[in-house]
């Protein structure tokens, strides 16, 4: 028997591809009790199109099926997979059929044209191979037919699979080797990015139109005066900037086109490395692990220029110099909000965002706003934070800026004339290249509204067809034009190309003072960070607790670091620097009979600070330190003290504890204390070391722990001893 007849509802006609009739002895019943498959791929869609004899091949295999035994309505043609690479099962819709097909006992052959069909990847065509073996498939190609169970053919079909892979690798190498060489020479061009063109010799060059370039040229000095993606994106949309296009394909394919700016496209463009003259290949490498299935553009990343496959320098027309480009990238880096950066600068009034750092850990600090004045404070926080360790130090914003700023000062007063000069001829470079973008937008606008009345010219004015579509584009066109003139105008009265006499002189005036400019309402504070950070580096700071005096560093631009104190507001008499000599002076004062108000005057002549920010000493404040100092000798001994009793003032003193928070303990009962009768009506308290112990831990509760239930036995007192209680 010949099979000749040809396959119904195929176009394609197998007829004249005949097989002579040698049904192989592997061919059982049990095979054909089960249909038989032919499976038929091509890679591309341009294969499909181009290699028909191939795909006629593979179709006429059907006829084979049918000379082996099988009916024709019995034989499953697979063929889905008709443009789908071979390389992976992923995506592969006939393939993942095919196996299903087979792993539910439906199947008692397979057939391919070549094993290459089939898996050009040796995992899927072993995973098909084992399926085949456990269900009793048979696998036939051209060459002839193997039952998987044997162990010879099985050996055989291993190694057409090992085969197959092998030349899908040497087809890509040699494909790819190519194409790496050609990039090696620096002579292979992707599309070209904004601001470029491709030549027709296919090297890439600036744009020719005069405006695009400016537009490019902008974006980067701008980058490089305002240090912020987002500062330059606002300064764009405020004065009407748009992004050159030129479109990759469609319509208006290479028409320039102005697009709204976005931060995407303007990250983009700070760090493509062509910008600086520098050509690369493999700039965007995929990431297997990034890939999502059945998208084949996902898992792409950027590599930095320096981790691309090729990077050629000075190889294509530049508009920034390469060191330019490595600022920008460093610029970029440093303002992203990591604890290893130093991040942009902030809105907030404190100078030394981002830039100081812990003296004790080494961890960035800080910058905390707190109360209702915003008092401004440096803390490290990071380990707290993180690992709930205990707040490392910390200290008042107020006095470390002020040194910054003082020492700042110091260092620009000798810059101030030439800083006069350069600001002058800053606002007006500025303005007038402002000035010129806009008489560029308007000279498009007039050849665009121009180009559309010659063309409306142009045309029979018979042809009423052609003529009204062209008329509306003119109108539309001067429309255009008027609009844009009128947004010149607008820009012309609001900011004058040239600085009047009086901003000149103005501006000389206030860049003279430094001191002034410096404190003027008009500086933001970023402008004031933004100065910060190009004189300064880093500041380290040590504040141990419980010290007046904080250790600063700083490491200016350049390298040079210099050393200075602080003296910082502290909370307690105990913390100040020369507290020991303060107290010896008021003791000295009160033995010569001074009375307290006037020992208060003297100090505050002397010139003596006491903490908490307090201008001046009054009397109380005076007594306080005396009677701290001289507990014993101011104490009346009217009474004994019995064992475990204490006068109030010694038992706070024992427990380190501050008098009113004593006092507001014992007003709630938290203590045993008791009046005397005697000696001025003086507090006499009682602990003993349980109790002691209990008051400590009560000390080291947190703020508002006493609402907390579990606070109920810290509180309550344990009862005075009945021998004791009375006098
Ligand atoms: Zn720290």
């Amino acid at each position: 028997m010949i099979a000749t007849e040809p396959v119904p509802g195929e176009a394609r006609s197998s007829a004249q591809i005949q097989y002579p009739v040698v049904v192989p002895s592997k061919v059982q019943s049990r095979h054909l009790e089960r249909v038989a498959a032919v499976y038929i791929r091509q890679s591309t869609l341009q294969q499909v199109q181009e290699h028909r004899e191939s795909t006629a091949l593979q179709y006429a295999l059907r006829s084979k099926a049918i000379a082996w035994g099988w009916s024709g309505d019995r034989v499953l043609v697979i063929d889905e997979d008709l443009g789908c690479s071979g390389a992976s099962a992923e995506g592969r819709s006939g393939f993942q059929r095919l196996l299903a097909e087979v792993s539910l006992g439906h199947v008692g052959l397979v057939l391919g044209i070549e094993m290459s069909r089939l898996a050009r990847s040796c995992r899927d065509w072993h995973q098909l191979l084992e399926l085949c073996a456990l269900f009793d498939t048979l696998l036939g190609d051209a060459d002839g037919l193997y039952d998987p169970r044997n162990y010879n053919d099985r050996l055989l079909l291993g190694l057409k699979g090992t085969l197959s892979e092998a030349e899908l690798h040497v087809l890509r190498q040699r494909m790819n080797e190519g194409r790496l060489n050609k990039a090696r020479r620096g002579e292979l061009f992707n599309h070209p990015p904004m601001g470029y063109v491709r030549l027709p010799g296919g090297e890439l060059a600036l744009d020719p139109d005069q405006q695009v370039q400016s537009v490019i040229r902008l974006i980067f000095e701008k980058f490089q005066q305002l240090g912020t993606l987002n500062a330059l994106l606002r300064y764009l949309v405020k004065n009407e900037i748009g992004l050159p296009v030129r479109p990759f394909g469609g319509a208006r394919r290479g028409q320039l086109q102005w697009h709204r700016p976005n931060r995407q496209t303007l990250r983009n463009l700070l760090h493509h490395p062509i910008y600086a003259g520098a050509y690369t290949w493999g700039r965007r490498p995929v990431d297997p692990r990034r890939k999502i299935p059945g998208r084949p553009s996902t898992g792409r990343k950027v590599a930095a220029a320096e981790q691309c496959q090729v990077l050629i320098k000075d190889r294509c027309p530049a508009y920034i110099t390469w060191e330019q480009y490595e600022a920008n990238r460093t610029r970029l880096a440093q303002n992203r909000n990591l604890a290893s950066a130093r991040g942009a600068p902030r809105e907030g009034p404190s100078l030394l965002g981002g830039l100081l750092v812990c003296g004790r850990c080494g961890q960035r600090m800080n910058v905390q706003y707190r109360g209702k004045c915003n008092d401004l404070r440096y803390a490290c926080t990071r380990n707290h934070c993180s690992y709930a360790a205990p707040l490392c130090q910390g200290i008042c914003g107020r006095v470390l800026d002020e040194l910054i700023g003082r020492l700042l000062m110091k260092v620009l007063e000798p810059a101030s004339v030439e800083l006069s000069l350069a600001a002058v001829a800053d606002l007006q470079q500025e303005q007038q290249r402002l000035d010129r973008h806009w008489r560029q937008r308007l000279e498009r606008a007039h050849y665009q509204s121009d180009r559309a009345a010659r063309q409306y010219h142009a045309t029979e004015p018979e042809n009423r067809l052609v003529a009204r579509e062209l008329e509306k584009q003119w109108e539309q066109m001067l429309l255009d034009q008027r609009a844009v003139e009128e947004a010149y105008a607008r820009f012309r009265r609001e900011q004058p190309v040239e600085l009047s006499p009086a901003d000149h002189a103005a501006v000389t005036a206030l860049s003279n003072k430094i001191p002034a400019l410096w404190h003027s309402p008009s500086t933001t504070s970023s402008e004031r960070q933004q100065i910060v950070r190009h004189l300064i580096e880093e500041v380290t700071l040590t504040a141990p607790p419980q010290q007046e005096i904080a250790d600063v560093s700083i490491r200016w631009a350049g390298g040079f670091t210099s050393h200075h104190q602080l003296i910082r507001p502290v909370a307690r008499y105990e913390q100040l620097r020369d507290y020991d000599r303060l107290s010896q002076r008021i003791t000295e004062l009160r033995q010569s009979k001074h009375t307290s108000a006037q020992i208060a005057a003297l100090l505050n002549a002397e010139g003596w600070r006491p903490p908490k920010r307090r201008a001046t000493f009054n009397a109380g404040m005076v007594r306080s330190i005396f009677y701290r100092r001289n507990r014993a000798t101011a104490r009346p001994v009217a009474y004994t003290l019995k064992p475990g009793e204490y006068w109030f003032g010694d038992l706070a003193h024992t427990l380190q504890l501050p008098h009113p928070t004593l006092y507001s303990w014992m007003r709630r009962g938290w203590i045993n204390a008791r009046r005397l009768d005697v000696g001025q009506g003086r507090w006499i308290t009682w602990a003993d070391e349980q109790e002691l112990d209990r008051l400590r831990r009560l000390r080291s509760c947190p703020k508002g722990w006493h609402n907390q239930p579990q606070a109920a036995d810290l509180t309550r007192p344990k009862p005075w001893p009945n021998d004791l209680s009375k006098v």
